[in-house]
């Protein structure tokens, strides 16, 4: 009797040892899954990408990104295609070319402004490279690419300026990242967010031999928040061809008393795509005397004289496209028997498009 009352207890111990095993290896193996589930959310790489907005009671991100790699490796002698770069990250993007962590709350709202003119294949480089970078950085971001329609005279500055209007028409951002669609960053620890002054990110580009040409240099990639790109009227609008631009955007910044902020030569490394120079954006002739004149003119020529009519927003999985008609001149480079063809098209064609008639960019007509 003794004997079988003994056994059964034993059995009894037996038993709640296995319990108390499995349920010691049950709650190890919840950690365990719980810490790798977070891992994958702060991975972009490996996030099952955002749905719907973040909740208010996520915590903010981390200062540092944890997930950043460093130093990149960034090669353009390849044959992507979008398609290639859709499959690549279009699992983690939302239409318009949006993100945000779904880890975390993101510090900073961004939108990237992308000035362009038919340049595809730097656009898929760069859509390629960024995304992730711009993912693991854990910023809550959409890429606005602003499209200058015809071939008029180009004009960087004005795109960027209709990139802060348009992007704000969509989102509450509070910064602005302007990129040249051929610059890459070969090293993620440089954030593309807004610090206390404007900031100039491409500070050593391959190009220049990975050194600062000069000291108020503002151009590639630059980033401003929304009250500092107010605070300076946002660029001129009307530097019109190649150069000059971003110089008057540094002496804005610093006649409103603000600084240029920049990462260190390491870290603000960058790649750029290599190029001939884009027919319709000649050095602009007037940019050196056009510089004398940033004080007297920057209160009236910025945001707040901005003239455009947009013709198309389309919305692709990696970048919302915006197609803009910015009144641009007649190129002046043009020869003679050019403009000359290009007027009698115009007249043909004027049946077509009456908004040719106003519009001076008679170059315009070529396109129709
Ligand atoms: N750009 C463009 N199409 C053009 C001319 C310029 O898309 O026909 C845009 C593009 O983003 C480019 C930027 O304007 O990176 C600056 O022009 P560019 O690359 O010629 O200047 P640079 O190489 O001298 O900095
Ligand atoms: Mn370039």
């Amino acid at each position: 009797m003794l004997k079988t009352f003994f056994s059964l207890l034993v059995c009894l111990a037996a038993f709640s040892l296995v319990c108390f095993a499995l349920f010691l290896f049950y709650s190890e193996n919840r950690k365990l899954f719980s810490i790798a589930s977070l891992n994958r959310e702060t991975n972009p790489e490996e996030s099952a990408g955002p749905t719907g907005r973040p909740g208010k009671s996520l915590d903010p991100c981390a200062d540092v990104p944890p997930n950043l790699q460093g130093v990149l490796q960034v090669e353009f002698r390849t044959n992507r295609t979008l398609q290639d770069v859709r499959n690549h990250v279009g699992p983690f993007l939302q239409q318009g070319g949006r993100y945000r962590p779904t880890s975390c709350r993101a510090k900073q709202k961004v939108a990237v402004i992308i000035p362009f003119r038919n340049r595809y294949e730097h656009l898929t480089h760069w859509l390629y490279y960024l995304h992730p970078v711009l993912m693991r950085q854990q910023l809550d971001y959409g890429v606005y690419v602003i499209n200058q329609d015809g071939d008029g005279v180009f004009n960087r500055a004005k795109l960027m300026n209709i990139g802060f209007v348009e992007a704000l028409k969509e989102y509450d951002y509070d910064c602005f990242v302007f990129s040249d669609v051929d610059l890459v960053p070969i090293d993620d620890r440089n954030l593309y967010r807004c610090s206390d002054h404007p900031r100039h990110l491409s500070v050593a580009v391959d190009k220049f031999n990975f050194i600062l040409p000069y000291a108020t240099i503002f151009g590639g990639v630059s980033a401003l928040s929304e009250q500092q790109f107010l605070k300076v009227n946002g660029f001129s609008n009307t530097f019109w061809g190649w150069g000059g631009e971003d110089d008057d955007m540094s002496q804005r910044i610093s006649y409103r008393r603000m600084f240029i902020s920049r990462p260190d030569s390491v870290t603000g490394r960058y790649k750029m795509i290599k190029h001939k120079r884009d027919s319709h954006n000649d050095p602009n002739p007037r940019r050196i005397q056009k510089l004398r004149e940033t004080y007297s003119n920057m209160d009236k020529d910025g945001l707040n004289s901005l003239n455009y009519t947009v013709r198309e927003i389309r919305k692709d999985l990696l970048y919302t496209f915006v197609t803009v008609d910015v009144q641009a001149d007649v190129d002046p480079d043009v020869s003679v028997s050019e403009f000359n063809q290009s007027k009698s098209q115009f007249k043909t064609s004027r049946t077509k498009n009456v908004s040719n008639l106003v519009s001076p960019a008679i170059h315009n007509s070529k396109a129709l």
